[in-house]
């Protein structure tokens, strides 16, 4: 606690409860004498050094805190603040702003009491303090640059933690999706090597089961480093002349055994011909394989169809079903990571969560976009994306 008494000049202590008052605030108490345009510092008591930056001696030097200290804009309205105070037990208020020693501006509110007898105007109880809505954030106080630098910091912060946040929950999404596989590959081997089967209809049972699992844990693991590539930059398209046929009819192939397995229709559709995209046709083959894969997956009856036609410069692909459909409100989550409309362990489709995404990063690389519609649960679901046509300077 520092208690100045004026060079010289006739000074009165302040009263020891103010000054633990102000040991509890950043702020200061002052006493002086006001006349004309003349500040004559009495005493100063508090923590003037820790708001200013400066030694109390400089506020008891004639004027220098409001030529210096103060605002050079807001110099002018204080001294008439305090000026025009004639008597009043009442405690005033006004909010200006000082600049500390290290530049920083700050904002302050100035309490004062005056008394007038005779001669100058004597001010007690100067309390100059934080004002309160600048102490309770750090951003004041700071000059632009600096602002600007923390706003940078907390929003480079916030980002941090958020990815911080997403890779733990990826890593743990990410375990589960392959552990999942795995202990059934172990499971169901470990029923084998024990002998715990009857006869080879069981046996052929739990090795295909195994397998299963096994391409299943191939499809995440690829999935896994597929978005692991797209995410980093790493993953490279070779774009060329694409015959959409030829893929249409792919595709067809790849499919029609599992629509029969599960009694749907699927129809492949050029709606003209020849139709050539400008494309990585290996990575339209794994969009079209997610899309229509899924559509198969998540469709009990009815059936599949999978179109194609021109749409201005690009060419537009459709895979529409007739399957459960998709809650409206589920519709726009579904582009991200390890999203399924059913999350819950005890789901009755699989799948790893990272089909939609990547089909998501591959379209837009190629120059197209993707877009999912169902008209809610049991009404089918449409997924459309667009590839640019080849174009004769693509040559
Ligand atoms: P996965 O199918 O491996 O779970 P995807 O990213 O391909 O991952 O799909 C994410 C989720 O979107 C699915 O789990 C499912 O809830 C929903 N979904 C995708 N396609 C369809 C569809 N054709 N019909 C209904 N739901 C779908």
């Amino acid at each position: 606690m520092t208690t100045t008494y004026g060079h010289n000049k006739e000074s009165r202590p302040v009263d020891k409860r103010n000054a633990r008052f102000l040991d509890k605030v950043s702020g200061f108490l002052y006493t002086a004498e006001i006349s004309g345009t003349d500040f004559t510092p009495k005493s100063c008591i508090g923590g003037f050094t820790k708001l200013t930056g400066y030694p109390v001696s400089s506020f008891m030097k004639d004027n220098f805190y409001g030529d210096v200290i103060v605002d050079p804009q807001d110099a002018k309205p204080l001294h008439k603040f305090r000026n025009s105070s004639k008597a009043s037990t009442v405690p005033r208020n006004f909010t200006y702003h000082i600049i500390s020693r290290s530049g920083r501006k700050l904002s302050v509110t100035e309490q004062v009491l005056s008394i007038k007898k005779s001669g100058p105007i004597k001010l007690i109880g100067g309390v100059v303090t934080l004002s309160e809505k600048q102490s309770q954030s750090p951003l004041n106080g700071m000059l632009e640059k600096e602002k600007l630098r923390f706003q940078e910091m907390e929003k480079l912060n916030k980002h941090l933690l958020e990815v911080n946040q997403l890779k733990d929950e990826f890593l743990a999404n990410t375990s589960h999706e392959l552990r999942t596989p795995l202990n059934s590959i172990i499971g169901f081997l470990t029923l084998i090597t024990e002998g715990y089967y009857e006869g080879d209809e069981e046996l052929r049972l739990f090795t295909r089961n195994a397998l299963d699992s096994s391409y299943h844990l191939l499809d995440v693991i690829n999935d896994l480093l597929d978005i692991s590539k797209i995410e980093s930059g790493r993953m490279q398209l070779q774009i060329e002349k694409v015959y959409v046929d030829e893929i249409m009819e792919e595709i067809y192939s790849l499919f029609k055994v599992q629509a029969d397995q599960k009694n749907l229709t699927l129809e492949c559709v050029t709606l003209e011909s020849p139709l050539f995209a400008a494309a990585d046709v290996r990575k339209l083959k794994q969009i079209l394989i997610n899309l229509v894969g899924n559509a198969i997956k998540f469709t009990d009856k009815g059936g599949i169809v999978v179109s194609v036609e021109a749409a201005g410069p690009y060419l537009r692909f459709s895979v529409k079903d007739t399957g459960i459909g998709i809650p409206r409100e589920k519709q726009d989550k579904l582009f991200q990571k390890f999203m399924q409309v059913d999350g819950t362990a005890t789901r009755k489709y699989g799948g790893s969560g990272l089909g939609l995404v990547i089909s998501k990063h591959l379209v837009e690389m190629m120059g197209g976009e993707i877009v999912m519609e169902s008209k809610g649960t049991g009404l089918g679901t449409t997924v459309s994306f667009t590839i640019p046509k080849w174009t004769k300077e693509d040559t």
